[in-house]
């Protein structure tokens, strides 16, 4: 196939196939060691440079396209989660991915350690105050996941959510996936479709990103010594992982679980996601009946007849 001039039925269905392997939507089975971070399905690092072209020329453009239907229908809206360990790419993907979309219709929020006004409400408050309108695209760089992640690697951060202990109990976890579920379920019911990524990098590569963030004064910028201090908690982390993904990879809000080792590789499994995800929704422009095709009849005339 020439993929340079691809219809958009097959860059649709390409995408689907692209994204089909690591969508999680049953939990059930999910098995965090069955995914490689370093899994680049049939393609070699020789095929780089395509792929990246590939996704400038066809992912993005079908993005833009796709997100301007998603605007002018105005109905429905889509949050896309993004969960990672540091340097595993999470910021640089939604800026490639992104690249070609129009900004009025997409909001990015980064949600960081909670502040003394967010920690004196539950803990959804501060995302629930940011989810995207209709007809945007919403993205949560991190998200109230970290709920079950750092606050489970880390007890110290439970006591400080100022909860009522006789609440704090050994099923909090299952509880707190219980209520996502939930929520994730009660968002879709409103029409705003969630899609969750878990950029999977692996312990040996995000040792060669820290220290090039080390090496590299462009870089150093993006380096943190709690960085390092996360990263003796990996294993945890990795079982943390891997409960938040079985309990609340769902049919209606999958997870996708997209290997992060290689950045050219994740950054198409993700366009492919978003636009599988966009392309569910059978988008169309709105229509206009023939009282407004009336009104645009006379507005042409006028236009025409006069200087
Ligand atoms: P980068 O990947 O570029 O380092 P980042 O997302 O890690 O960006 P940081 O400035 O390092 O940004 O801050 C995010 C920190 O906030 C993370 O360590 C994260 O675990 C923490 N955090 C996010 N949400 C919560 C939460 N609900 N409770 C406690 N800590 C949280
Ligand atoms: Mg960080």
């Amino acid at each position: 196939m020439n993929w340079k001039h691809m219809t958009e039925k097959q860059i649709i269905r390409t995408a689907r196939k692209l994204a089909r392997p690591f969508r999680i939507t049953n939990g059930a089975k999910f098995r965090l060691k069955d995914v490689d971070p370093g899994d680049t399905l049939d393609f070699s690092p020789d095929d780089k440079a395509e792929l990246k072209e590939r996704l400038a020329a066809n992912g993005i453009r079908m993005l833009a396209a796709l997100q301007d239907k998603l605007y002018a229908d105005d109905k429905w809206a889509v949050l896309l989660i993004f969960q990672a360990m540091d340097a595993a790419g999470k910021d640089s993907t939604i800026k490639h991915v992104m690249s070609g979309v129009n900004p009025q219709g997409c909001q990015v929020f980064s949600f960081k350690a909670p502040s003394v006004e967010e920690l004196d409400h539950d803990y959804l408050w501060r995302c629930v105050t940011r989810l995207p309108n209709r007809g945007h695209i919403g993205i949560f760089n991190r998200s109230y996941y970290e709920e079950t992640l750092v606050v489970r690697v880390h007890p110290e951060l439970l006591e400080k959510q100022k909860l009522p202990p006789q609440l704090v109990g050994k099923h909090i976890w299952k509880e707190r996936f219980a209520d996502i579920r939930h929520f994730e379920r009660y968002l879709t019911h409103n029409g705003i479709i969630v899609r969750k990524f878990f950029l999977h990098v692996s312990k040996k590569e995000q040792k060669r990103r820290f220290l090039e963030r080390i090496e590299d004064p462009d870089k150093n910028w993006k380096f943190s010594a709690s960085d390092i201090a996360e990263r003796e908690h990996w294993d945890e982390y990795m079982a943390a992982y891997e409960d938040m993904i079985q309990n609340t990879a769902t049919p209606e809000a999958p997870w996708y679980v997209v290997p992060a080792d290689n950045k050219w590789f994740t950054r198409i499994v993700v366009a492919a996601a978003i636009i599988e995800t966009l392309a569910d929704l059978d988008l169309k422009y709105p229509q206009v009946g023939p009282a407004k095709q009336k009104e645009l009849a006379a507005a042409k005339r006028a236009l025409l007849t006069k200087k």
